[in-house]
């Protein structure tokens, strides 16, 4: 049995093999459950499914939350994009649109792929596929990418909580956007090397970030954070595949996230007692929702 317990031991397996990453994590994932590769690559192929399907539901609802406090952005985006004055091509409407249909489905109660986490669902999804329906990209092509993405999370929890409440919002949404910048690059069909590159840059950047929601919902900024990592997930990408590498080794990076994860104050670990959560408009959003739940109940 293979083991693979960090992003070197992947890297060299990987090399050693003359394979590509998803591959080997497909074939370790394999051995482990002692389940075949082709169901494995069924299962995932579901979750794309349900991706696409959170997508497209996102994408035609207007709903706010039950708290009001979101629900709308992604229909102001469309909007915005139907003027034809908009910065972005279509490549990037199409993930910045995706990323806040996904999240703010969840916010609706709508079922959603955690990738890694609830609160960070929608910068996966967006960048897969929304790169894959603008490239033509096939549906194997996607799952390898979902696959890739997949192994770069994984082998981050082995040293770090993917949990706001453990390590903040850099455990969350900056996992999420390392795994999708890494499956972005083996889309293009990147090299391993460019592939933890991508993920590297894009992990050491957002180091830091953290969990500071506004009355305790995965909402603000949950929502607006999903899309502005779905975005650097590509600027993360693009740096790998132009050839930039990170001076720190992946395999650093994480340690020195679990480090900064334990030194960052508990008051900005998802308790909703510092940071956004604590602003004079957090706190009064707070008073005022704690009023509504009293009257609903
Ligand atoms: S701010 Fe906290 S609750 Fe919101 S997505 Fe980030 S980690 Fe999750």
């Amino acid at each position: 049995m293979m083991k693979i317990g960090t992003f070197q031991e992947l890297f060299d397996t990987a090399q050693s093999e003359n394979k590509k990453i998803y591959e080997i994590a497909q074939q370790n994932e394999s051995e482990n459950t002692e389940i075949s590769v082709e169901s494995i690559r069924e299962k995932v192929k579901q979750n794309l499914n349900a991706m696409k399907a959170a997508i497209k539901l996102g994408l035609e609802s207007k709903e706010k939350s039950i708290s009001g406090l979101c629900g709308d952005d992604c229909a102001k985006l469309l909007e915005r994009y139907k003027s034809g004055n908009s910065l972005f091509s279509k490549p990037y409407q199409k993930v910045l649109t995706y990323a806040f249909a996904t999240i703010e489905q969840n916010l609706r109660m709508g079922k959603i792929v955690a990738c890694p986490t609830a609160g960070s669902c929608g910068i996966v999804p967006a960048v897969i596929i929304a790169v894959a329906e603008s490239i033509g990209a096939c549906e194997e092509t996607e799952i390898n990418a979902l696959i890739t993405a997949g192994v770069i999370g994984q082998i981050v929890s082995n040293k770090l909580a993917l949990a706001g409440a453990v390590a903040g919002c850099q455990s969350e949404c900056g996992v999420a956007s390392a795994m999708a910048a890494a499956a972005l690059v083996e889309m293009y069909n990147g090299s391993n090397e460019q592939i933890l590159s991508a993920a590297a840059l894009t992990l050491k950047n957002i180091m830091g970030l953290v969990c500071d929601p506004v009355a305790g919902l995965v909402e603000v900024p949950c929502v607006k954070r999903n899309g502005f990592l779905a975005i650097y997930a590509v600027t993360g990408a693009e740096l790998a595949m132009a050839g930039i590498k990170s001076v720190i080794p992946i395999d650093e990076i994480v340690d020195a996230m679990k480090q900064v994860g334990e030194m960052m104050s508990p008051q900005l670990k998802e308790s909703s007692e510092g940071g956004l959560a604590t602003t004079k408009t957090g706190l009064k959003i707070s008073a005022e929702l704690a009023e509504k739940w009293k009257q609903i109940n």
